[in-house]
């Protein structure tokens, strides 16, 4: 079993532009134990009123890492500088590498601006190894249809499977080290015994209703980060439940980060800056 390193409460919540009110779960800033992740921050659950003036984050840079999108309520839409474009709906994901420079802007769609309703998602930041820095800005744009569910022993709910592999389903997103992303709907009453690797990082986000973890109580919006030791986690759901789970092997690199650039080194900062202003990183057409 691997034991709970510690639970994350109580977490204040600040804007990210002005469509995205966030509690950052953990970020990069305070060492390596969250490796190969750099920053999760989950978004809402928040009622937004109807609106005609657009809302989100305009532009800006990300180089040296991937940053995910899974969208549970809502509706975005987005647009980068290597003409990529799109929206996501509920269930979506957006697995969006940076590689060497992109710059994008992250908003409500006009429809969902103008009716107004409910947000709630996570941004998730994946390091890339200091050899996948340098690749070529990518997007995987991915439909709730395309990730496999797959059944929990006894009953205890349901895996929709992002990325890595659960049981023999594998995720429909690609990464570039070994993880694991899986979304859980759990029922109440059950156990779920989990098998998770061995050496990777793990944690586990309780989204709504409560549940013990490793015989810990938990609650909306929590994170428990577990010891790299072991294999298994057993979640006990008292209410019908959501949590999402995420495992990676760390990359035990350096890590050198300034806002949106995530390098190895305070010099490979200092040249993603440059690119940046040289117009290197693109922009939107
Ligand atoms: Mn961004």
């Amino acid at each position: 079993m691997k034991k709970i390193k510690r639970i994350i409460r109580d977490v204040p919540q600040h804007w990210v532009g002005d469509g995205f009110p966030v509690r950052s779960l953990f970020s990069y800033g305070g060492g390596n134990e969250f490796d190969p992740f750099l920053l999760l921050d989950y978004a809402g659950p928040h009622e937004f009123s109807p609106s005609n003036s657009k809302r989100g984050v305009e532009v800006h840079p990300h180089k040296g890492f991937e940053t995910v999108t899974i969208l549970y309520r809502g509706e975005l839409a987005h647009r980068d500088s290597s003409g990529g474009s799109g929206s996501l709906g509920p269930g979506d994901v957006q697995w969006m590498t940076a590689g060497n420079g992109i710059v994008h802007e992250e908003y409500h769609s006009e429809e969902f601006t103008r009716r107004g309703g409910t947000l709630e998602m996570v941004q998730l930041w994946v390091n890339l190894r200091s050899a996948d820095k340098s690749t070529p800005p990518k997007y995987q744009d991915l439909r709730d249809n395309q990730f496999p569910r797959v059944k929990i022993d006894d009953g205890a709910g349901t895996a929709r499977v992002i990325a890595g592999q659960f049981g023999d389903a594998h995720g429909a997103a690609a990464t570039f080290s070994p993880i694991n992303v899986w979304d859980m709907q759990l029922k109440a009453g059950k156990r779920a015994n989990l098998k998770v690797p061995a050496g990777h990082t793990t944690v586990l986000i309780a989204q709504s209703g409560s549940v013990s973890v490793n015989e810990s109580p938990m609650k909306a919006v929590e994170l428990a980060l577990f010891d790299r030791d072991g294999n298994s986690i057993s979640i006990e759901s008292e209410t019908d439940s959501r949590v999402l789970v995420l495992t990676g092997e760390p990359l035990g690199e350096p890590v050198v980060g300034q806002g949106p650039f995530v390098m190895n080194s305070r010099e490979e900062i200092y040249n993603a800056m440059e690119d940046l202003q040289a117009g290197k990183m693109g922009r939107l057409k």
